[in-house]
């Protein structure tokens, strides 16, 4: 039986080919069922009508009922309108039309009662309705039920060729029509009775023609619900297919290295988040199962150490391991620490990045195939083909949000059994973000500091105080601080930013002028050994301020800087400036932020800034961020992609629907892992459909 739902959209009568090529271009859509998917994003309440003596110039639109006096066209011949005078027996208004007077003039009988909808306007005093909705009562009656009229987005262009949202809604209609009896449930029936969820075939006809509120709540919640259940299903089920079927490496050993190196080099005790997280992970390691795990911490909690007390792991038990990071600084500065935490202990450490000579590529490629190199650090250059392993045992990700799932997933073919994965990252994600992003990982959470750290000072100024913010960063330096002072750089090719940046650089370097000072300068489009030159002195405490932009923002650590001065910092979103604050701060001393910003502010930049203000805690500022911003714009996610368009559910407001979405796929998971039970195939065969239409809904993590 052909389905219904995937006829394409053009046979749908009142489209055609014309319309159907729009609807596609301008919202995507191609079939029936997309179509059916294009939910409103509003509803107005046609069951309120006003009375015409009570209507204001300031009203919303507003509903009338009432009849036709007098029809006719008025005006010189440019500039023609068509003006109906309409009563309800409180009061009489102008209905005027601009266009389509032609065929409207003769189609409005007047002994018909007509519902109107429109917004009020005051024109030379009297009130009027310009082009507003018309219809008959009697007509509107026989429609399906019209209680709250939904209201759906279009385009500039869909509107020019007729596309508006009242036309879209009629097209609903038709398609409700058509399609009613052929809308498959997708949930089991044990599942809605439970939480007492509509039908789908309900659920679609209240999304588009709600009878009233209590309908359209319980159509949003079921689709809603429906929509996050599918991607939590989706998501476990492949946690559960991979756990039952793939096989780990088991490294059971804790053998010199690690010993070792806890007992010679590691001057600190680990702090309790950092012991609880080792233990899981090496639960992992020893089950014989696959780790896939997000290591999640805040800037500086000392996720690289945990990550490194792996590796160490790993090459006790004869395997190798490899670090990947989003830049070139970053996988430089993990070289380079991790290089010194194991000195001594025999462990080979290699670096491999975009900008690694051939010469040394060369050399370095054999030793990999011969198990020479224990541990690989690098940046996307170790997804290429030549980088092969004697024996990958384990992947650490960092700052994973950079990173494509295809990146991550090609790492994994380096080795005969898949090795077991951590992926770190600072960037907080809220919870309901990271079920969704990362579903099918288990999740670590270091939740607590090193001790010692003083939560840094953030303060925010003007470009008035600029000279009493120059004169503390001098009094700074006299202590033996450094200093970045960084300027917004959105995109790296934008010549404007760079601008920003060299008179930056230059009033910096007016103000605090050699000898006495000394000033670096780190950006994206300086060469890498120039960075890295810079990059060096600042380390080596040769210069006293660094002048960059946010490619310091990951990561970058330096104990002894410990002001961030962040230029123009209304330009940045919460989860940079978090970052940037990030670098400071690490140190035993007392470390300040300054915000710089302009004087004015748009109100969402002033509650960014605010919660800069408020709160440390990477975590609650993920969370302010998904709420401002929504989760469709999280940064970082564009890129990493959030693996599902989201219909009508919605990440920042939707967490306990999730939540509830999350616990009823496990549920179903663990009575029937495989989902082979006769009553669960319909949730299989909706898995299956989704994934046709939806090309990263069967991601590989
Ligand atoms: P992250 O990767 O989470 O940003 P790092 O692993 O880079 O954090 O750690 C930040 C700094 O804190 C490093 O200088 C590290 O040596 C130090 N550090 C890590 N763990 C501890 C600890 N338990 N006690 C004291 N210092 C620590
Ligand atoms: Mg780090």
């Amino acid at each position: 039986m052909a389905d219904i739902l995937q006829q394409e959209i053009k046979y749908l009568p009142g489209v055609g080919p014309k319309r159907a090529e729009l609807l596609n271009r301008e919202l995507g859509i191609s079939t029936f069922y997309d179509l059916l998917h294009y939910f409103p994003y509003k509803y107005i309440d046609r069951t309120k009508f006003y009375k015409i003596n009570e209507l204001r110039g300031d009203m919303p639109y507003v509903q009338l009922l009432g009849k036709i006096m007098n029809i006719a066209v008025t005006g010189p011949p440019r500039k023609k309108r068509l003006v109906a005078t309409f009563t309800d027996g409180t009061g009489t208004i102008d209905l005027i039309w601009f266009q389509g007077i032609k065929w409207m003039k003769d189609a409005f009988p007047q002994n018909k009662t007509y519902v109107v909808f429109g917004k009020p306007t005051v024109f030379s005093g009297k009130i009027n309705l310009v082009h507003p909705e018309i219809e008959e009562e009697e007509k509107i009656n026989k429609r399906l039920n019209a209680a709250l009229q939904a209201q759906y987005s279009t385009t500039e262009n869909l509107k020019k060729n007729f596309l508006t949202s009242r036309v879209i809604h009629k097209l609903q209609n038709t398609l409700l029509q058509q399609t009613l009896d052929a809308i498959p449930e997708t949930l089991p029936h044990k599942l809605k009775e439970q939480l007492v969820l509509i039908s789908r075939k309900e659920a679609l006809l209240h999304i588009h023609y709600p009878a009233d509120n209590e309908w359209l709540r319980k159509a949003r919640f079921r689709l809603k619900f429906e929509e996050l259940f599918f991607i939590q299903l989706n998501l476990l089920k492949q946690k559960v297919y991979r756990d039952r079927h793939f096989k780990g490496y088991i490294f059971d050993k804790v053998g010199y290295f690690l010993n070792t190196f806890y007992k010679e080099k590691l001057t600190f005790s680990l702090t309790g988040a950092q012991k609880r997280v080792v233990k899981e992970i090496r639960r992992d390691l020893g089950s014989g199962k696959q780790m896939n795990r997000l290591l999640q911490g805040d800037v500086g909690s000392g996720k690289t150490l945990v990550a490194l007390m792996t590796m160490l792991i790993a090459a006790d038990n004869g395997f190798q391991s490899c670090l990947m990071a989003p830049t070139e600084i970053l996988a430089r500065q993990h070289f380079f620490t991790i290089s010194k935490w194991i000195e001594g202990l025999g462990i080979n450490v290699a670096l491999l990045t975009g900008s690694t000579k051939k010469s040394d590529r060369e050399k370095l490629h054999p030793q990999l195939r011969e198990g020479k190199v224990h541990i690989l650090i690098g940046t996307h250059a170790l997804l290429e083909d030549e980088v092969q392993f004697k024996k990958l045992g384990f992947v650490v990700v960092d700052e994973q949000h950079r990173f494509g799932v295809a990146q991550r997933a090609r790492l994994w073919e380096k080795s005969e059994l898949l090795p077991h994965v951590l992926v770190m990252t600072a960037t907080p994600i809220p919870r309901t973000l990271a079920m969704t992003l990362y579903g099918d990982l288990d999740v670590s959470v270091i939740d607590e500091m090193p001790p010692g750290r003083k939560p840094v000072k953030t303060l925010m100024f003007t470009d008035s105080k600029r000279l009493r913010m120059f004169s503390f960063l001098r009094q700074q330096i006299a202590e033996g601080r450094q200093i970045y002072v960084v300027y917004p750089l959105i995109r790296e090719s934008e010549t404007m930013d760079y601008k920003d940046l060299e008179d930056g650089y230059a009033s910096i370097v007016e103000a605090f002028p050699p000898p006495r000072y000394a000033v670096s300068v780190v950006h994206g489009k300086m060469k890498p050994e120039e960075k890295d030159v810079s990059m060096k002195y600042f380390i080596s405490g040769k210069t006293h301020i660094m002048v960059a932009t946010t490619v310091i923002e990951v990561g970058v650590d330096i104990p002894n800087a410990s002001v961030m001065v962040i230029e123009s910092a209304e330009r940045f979103g919460l989860s940079q400036l978090h970052q940037l604050r990030g670098r400071v701060g690490r140190g035993a001393d007392q470390s300040y932020c300054i915000l710089m910003v302009s004087h004015k502010l748009t109100h969402e930049a002033r509650k960014r800034l605010e919660i800069m203000l408020e709160t440390t805690d990477g975590f609650r500022i993920a969370d302010a961020d998904l709420k401002i911003r929504g989760p469709g714009d999280l940064e970082g996610t564009q890129q990493s992609g959030i693996p599902f368009t989201l219909h009508i559910a919605n990440l920042a407001q939707d967490g306990q629907i999730l939540q509830l979405a999350r616990e009823s796929a496990e549920k179903i998971l663990e009575e029937d892992p495989e989902l082979s039970l006769p009553y669960h195939k319909m949730l299989v065969i909706q898995l299956r459909k989704l994934s046709a239409t939806q090309k990263n809904y069967s991601r590989i993590s």
